[in-house]
């Protein structure tokens, strides 16, 4: 990029976000500062989203109610603590398109879909397979292969792994033609909303269509979709849904997560893992021994939430919810064509974006190969990274950028095009 077309690169960039009707959002999240005390340029809400400013007062809060009203606070706090976790519960059903009922916060994501497999994954002989693709995040490949074993099965023939093409990107019809041939031996369809390596996104009704047409049980993990895509999960009709809530959804290191449970299995007397806190709240503290399962998602908590970890959930939500996820969505549209269009202009000679082109087939992330050796990835991320501009880096050769709606902005965009041109005409020269 010579000086001159920077320059007009960057006015558009400016007039971009400057028509951004959610750009104040911004100001409502602390951004990382270099050394010289200008803003990092964050891409990288995909991983750790940022925190919201209003987390701390939320923490002190907490804090303060304990130290004043120790137990007490159970029901005299200002968020009483013994039905907090039902203060996240419209703005998470809002978010991911459930009813209330269906979705509760609770746990961390992995042990989410343990539980949720307890109920969900129930091999028999003939039908013990789970279908999940290869690229599968690691957590959630032992997670499979570790329930097959669990029921007596062996994973070299019960897990169906699912081929992606040279980019990672896996095609509809790969989905729809597995699900026809091996549908009948296959007891559940685990696969994500948007896959983290690839950013590619999924049709989740179609696959749930296809799925429950051959009697299979199917559920997401929408760790990289969750506050990313505009969800409909009561319409997907999807049995189960599990999701973190660092990632886009803000909530700080380790926050609690959460779970969908489909309205239709609000009152079966699926099989379980129980704890008190998924009992009936109106008897629970009658402490009897027989468990009587909450109606809807709450009937799979195990344990009273941790306090602590949820504050920074119920305002990082209400952050969600003021903006609209809908409108959220529109703005990444916008910002990530703007985005995949200023890098195949300037920097095509450097980057090929591995994710889908259109719309409909990613979120916000892109995932960018460096052409060239593999020490070239590594060498322009460490770049990037000197140069403020903090992306991740995922082994073998995956650097992944996501600007999200929240916070990010046009000109993030571009600084990251800028510093890739740097580095590329840097690295020629030496
Ligand atoms: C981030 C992520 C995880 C992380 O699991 P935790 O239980 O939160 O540590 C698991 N699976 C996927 C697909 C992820 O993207």
């Amino acid at each position: 990029m010579t000086h001159n077309n920077f320059a007009a690169a960057e006015a558009l960039a400016l007039q971009g976000d400057a028509a951004d009707p959610l750009a104040a959002f911004r100001d409502e999240f602390l951004i990382p500062r270099n050394a010289d005390g200008s803003d990092q340029v964050y891409l990288c809400g995909n991983s750790l989203g940022l925190q919201p400013r209003a987390v701390r007062e939320a923490l002190i809060q907490e804090l303060d109610d304990w130290k004043n009203l120790a137990v007490e606070a159970h029901f005299k706090g200002r968020h009483p603590w013994m039905p907090y976790h039902e203060f996240v519960r419209e703005d998470l059903a809002a978010l991911v398109g459930a009813l209330p009922h269906e979705v509760v916060a609770m746990n961390s994501l992995t042990v989410n879909l343990h539980l949720m497999m307890v109920s969900f994954y129930q091999p028999t002989a003939d039908r013990s397979a789970i279908l999940i693709e290869r690229t599968a995040f690691p957590s959630d490949h032992h997670a499979v292969a570790s329930q097959i074993r669990f029921h007596g099965f062996d994973p070299a023939t019960a897990l169906i792994q699912l081929e992606s093409d040279a980019n990672g990107v896996i095609s509809d019809a790969s989905i729809l033609h597995a699900i026809e041939e091996h549908g009948d031996r296959i007891a559940l369809v685990l696969l994500p909303g948007v896959q983290f390596l690839s950013g590619q996104a999924f049709d989740l009704a179609a696959i749930t269509k296809a799925a429950h047409l051959k009697g299979c049980r199917v559920g997401f993990d929408l760790a990289h979709a969750v506050g990313n895509l505009d969800l409909h999960l009561h319409d997907v009709g999807c049995d189960f849904a599990v999701w973190c809530s660092y990632k886009y959804l803000n909530s700080g290191p380790g926050a609690v997560a959460g779970c969908f449970v489909h309205e239709r299995h609000a009152r079966s007397g699926l099989p379980r893992f129980a704890g008190w806190w998924g009992h009936d709240p109106a008897t629970r503290f009658q402490m009897r021994p027989q468990f009587l399962p909450a109606t809807g998602a709450d009937g799979w908590q195990l344990s009273n939430p941790p306090i602590l970890a949820l504050a920074p959930v119920r305002v990082s939500l209400a952050i969600f919810r003021r903006a609209g996820m809908t409108e959220l969505r529109r703005k990444s549209e916008t910002l990530t064509a703007y985005f995949d269009a200023l890098i195949r202009e300037h920097a095509s000679d450097v980057l090929d974006i591995a994710t889908p082109h259109e719309a409909e087939r990613r979120g916000c992330q892109l995932s960018l190969r460096v052409k060239g050796p593999r020490e070239a990835g590594r060498s322009l991320h460490d770049h990037l990274h000197a140069s403020g501009i903090i992306v991740d880096w995922r082994e073998p050769d995956v650097i992944r950028a996501a600007p999200t709606p929240l916070y990010n902005r046009h000109i993030d965009c571009l600084r990251f095009v800028r510093a890739v041109k740097d580095w590329a005409t840097h690295h020629a020269q030496t």
